[in-house]
C-alpha cells in the first residue's frame, strides 16, 4: 500500500531507527517509546491488522513473535520479563493499520 506509513518506513522511505531486518519483516523503536525498550515488528507485506490474517500468513505471525522474542534478548530484557501487544481494530487503539506486533520493556509495566 503506497500511502501506509509503516510500508513507508518498512522499505526506507521513511527513516526509521532499524532494530533487526530481514526478507519477511522490519523491526525498528517506536517514535514515541512507553518504555524503555519500545520496538515494533512488522511484515514487510501489507496487512491491515490481525483481523486480515489468512492461514497462509501462520508461518509470517510466528516468525514476527520469534523474533521479538530474540531481540528481547538482544535488548537484555528478557530474564526480568516484557509485553508483546498486537492492537487489532478501533476499540484495541489500533493507530497504524499495518500489522504490527509491540515489544515493551526494561522496566516494570
Ligand atoms: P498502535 O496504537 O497502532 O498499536 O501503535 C502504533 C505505534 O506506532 C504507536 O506506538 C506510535 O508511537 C508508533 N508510531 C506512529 N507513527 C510512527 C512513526 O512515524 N515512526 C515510528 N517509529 N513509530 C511511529
Ligand atoms: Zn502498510
Amino acid at each position: 500500500m503506497k500511502s501506509c506509513l509503516f510500508c513507508k518506513i518498512a522499505n526506507k522511505q521513511i527513516s526509521s531507527r532499524l532494530e533487526y531486518e530481514d526478507e519477511k519483516i522490519f523491526a525498528f523503536d517506536d517514535i514515541n517509546p512507553k518504555a524503555p525498550v519500545h520496538i515494533l515488528l512488522v511484515p514487510k507485506v501489507h496487512i491491515n491488522s490481525l483481523n486480515e490474517i489468512k492461514e497462509k500468513d501462520k508461518d509470517l505471525l510466528g516468525h514476527l513473535i520469534y523474533q521479538a522474542k530474540i531481540l528481547a534478548q538482544k535488548k537484555d530484557i528478557a530474564d526480568k520479563g516484557y509485553r508483546i501487544i498486537i492492537n487489532c481494530g478501533k476499540y484495541a487503539g489500533q493507530e497504524v493499520d499495518h500489522l504490527h506486533v509491540h515489544l515493551l520493556g526494561g522496566k516494570p509495566l
